[in-house]
């Protein structure tokens, strides 16, 4: 099935926690068929160089994008990045800061797990992430390897999760600052997966308002794990805010087997082409 007119504005690759080289990822985006794929790594532009170079490659539309882990109050917002420059040097400087906020962690994770009975080293952990960025779920691979958990999952509800024997909280950046950093790098800042948040009507509108009054464009609407009726809801509230109704895949490769390049969880899934010069617009 070739998906000609859909395009996936969410992809993880070896840059963060993905399993895909950028330009494995791309390839793979062009096979299919996408129209457009947006590079969107955890905290990093560091895989967006080599995947907009493979896109001229293989005659696809590469996004430049970023996933930031943002923080405001108890929740976690996760803020898309899309046509970003990565040279920007502000956009550059916070994503810096956002390395720091994960280098003073990692070694009190280590730490933490040593205390534990664990021998694991930071060294294990920083070859299983393979790039610049370590995160938890390469701590969760590792565990695995040694024994220490089952799965990825069991390391995240024994070790590694909120409610786990070795969770240290990281900084945060507040969410109406990882706003303006998208701003700052001439990208349109779109709020990711909005079900995370767990929150609907009035409630979630009060988590919004600072980041529209920071300047937020878009929302994630067409996610996979979204319901029909999320997925409405997202909808209605997209328009009544003015903002563009994204989408994307959160692919992962082989870290996150269930979701599929483009489809999802499969299926007749597709988002849709014309979202792409609506946010181009944004940027321009
Ligand atoms: P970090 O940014 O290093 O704190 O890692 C955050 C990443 O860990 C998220 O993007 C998720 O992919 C993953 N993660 C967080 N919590 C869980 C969980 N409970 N189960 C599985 N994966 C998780
Ligand atoms: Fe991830
Ligand atoms: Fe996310
Ligand atoms: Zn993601």
């Amino acid at each position: 099935m070739s998906l000609k007119g859909c395009i996936d504005l969410h992809c993880h690759t070896t840059a963060s926690d993905g399993s895909l080289s950028p330009r494995e990822l791309v390839r793979k985006a062009a096979r299919l068929g996408l129209e457009a794929v947006a590079i969107t790594d955890h905290d990093t532009i560091a895989g967006v160089d080599e995947g907009m170079h493979a896109g001229r490659d293989y005659g696809i539309e590469v996004v430049p994008g970023v996933e930031i882990s943002t923080g405001i109050d108890t929740f976690t917002p996760h803020l898309l990045g899309y046509f970003i420059d990565p040279a920007s040097a502000p956009l550059r400087e916070a994503l810096d800061r956002m390395k720091q906020y994960r280098d003073e962690r990692n070694p009190r994770l280590i730490a933490r797990l040593n205390e534990l009975g664990i021998p694991i080293t930071l060294e294990q952990v920083r070859r299983q992430a393979g790039g610049e960025l370590i995160g938890r779920p390469h701590f969760a691979r590792v565990l695995v390897n040694l024994g220490a958990a089952k799965t990825v999952q069991d390391a995240f509800d024994r070790y590694l999760g909120s409610a786990g024997s070795a969770y240290i909280q990281k900084k945060r950046m507040p969410a109406d600052e990882a706003v303006r950093a998208i701003l700052d790098g001439r990208g349109a800042p779109v709020l990711a997966h909005p079900f995370t948040l767990t929150r609907h009507g009035a409630d979630l509108e009060n988590i919004l308002k600072p980041l529209l009054d920071a300047g937020l464009k878009g929302l994630e609407v067409y996610y996979p794990d979204h319901t029909e009726e999320e997925t409405h809801t997202f909808q209605r509230l997209a328009d009544r805010l003015g903002l563009v109704k994204t989408g994307g895949s959160d692919f992962h490769g082989s870290a996150k087997p269930e979701i599929k390049l483009g489809t999802g969880l499969g299926g007749d899934w597709c988002i849709k082409v014309n979202i792409l010069p609506a946010l181009r617009s944004l940027v321009v």
